[in-house]
């Protein structure tokens, strides 16, 4: 397994999963966290688990081996969460866990273009079944207002209007093919200083504009805010809901719908300010630099 489960420990402590309960693993990825939900809720509890990328569901079915039918693995996307739901008649559900974004398997160990690390085709999409969009399309197709609108709002890149520019000008010249033609256009298009940034923790010039290309192939901000409602409402009383997001736009997202949800009185805020990865952590798995988890559990 390539991908180390973020927040192991404090994911656990939350969600609490007690004999016979059944949850909902709602990005399974290579099964790290619903392993340990399946050590804990036995002998009859199960987890429901999904992805999006079948490679993925492929990745957690060891998981059937060791636990057989407490295990149920769809490939589907989480936004369809209250359909997939009814259709396996599961429930009660007394847990749900969402740890947003790719996995390091992904990252690094498939010909997607996620990485800027590896020259690859600029695809990015966690499911070539039911997702026609590639960042290709993106680059090559679209305007240069709506390509410099995706990194200012899903980058926050402060020099999205000039990276944009210099897409269209460089797609002038030809198809942007690649990983590494597109770092040339954003290092390009940018500032030296802006290459060998001092700040901490040091982020590639790059970063923010994969991210946001990333983000908009996938609908990534779109799907949060169409889950978390289903959730809540899918979700047996004292139900514990749990989220790992890796960058501020999805935190955003899920701290102001916990706190509206929490004003109705639907839910309560078990985090008050959002767990962070402990030294130890941040030593052995970079993903879980900027993992923050956020809990609530339903009234
Ligand atoms: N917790 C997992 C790792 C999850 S990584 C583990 O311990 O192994 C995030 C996963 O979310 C990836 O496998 C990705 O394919 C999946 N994903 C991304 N968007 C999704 C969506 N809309 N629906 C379902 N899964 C999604």
């Amino acid at each position: 397994m390539i991908h180390t489960a973020v927040l192991k420990k404090e994911v656990l402590e939350y969600l609490d999963p007690k004999s016979n309960e059944n949850f909902v693993d709602c990005t399974v990825g290579e099964g790290g966290h619903t392993e340990e939900i399946l050590k804990r809720n036995g002998p009859v509890g199960k987890v429901l688990g999904i992805d999006l990328d079948s490679h993925q569901i492929a990745s957690s079915q060891w998981l059937q081996v060791q636990f057989s039918d407490r295990i149920i693995l769809v490939r589907d996307s989480y936004a369809n969460f209250t359909e997939i739901i009814e259709r396996k008649n599961f429930g009660p559900i007394n847990g749900v866990l969402l740890d947003l974004g790719m996995s390091s398997a992904q990252l690094e160990g498939t010909q997607k273009g996620f990485s800027f690390k590896v020259d690859q085709g600029l695809d990015m999409r966690y499911s070539d079944e039911t997702n026609y969009l590639t960042a290709d399309k993106i680059v090559n197709e679209w305007s240069e207002d709506e390509i410099a609108k995706i990194l200012q709002n899903y980058g926050e890149e402060k020099f999205a209007k000039k990276i944009a520019k210099n897409i269209i000008e460089q797609r002038k010249l030809g198809r942007i093919k690649t990983t590494f033609q597109l770092i040339e256009i954003v290092k390009d298009a940018t500032p030296s200083a802006y290459w060998t940034t001092r700040r901490v923790p040091r982020i590639h010039y790059a970063t923010r504009t994969f991210q946001a290309l990333r983000i908009a192939v996938n609908d990534e901000l779109e799907n949060i805010k169409k889950v978390l409602p289903q959730v809540i409402s899918k979700m047996a009383p004292d139900g514990r809901i749990a989220v790992i997001s890796f960058h501020s736009l999805e935190d955003r997202i899920i701290k102001e719908f916990f706190n509206k949800k929490a004003k109705e009185g639907v839910i309560k805020i078990l985090t008050k300010k959002p767990i962070t990865a402990g030294r130890d952590e941040l030593g052995k798995n970079p993903r879980s630099r900027s993992a923050k988890l956020r809990v609530a559990i339903k009234l």
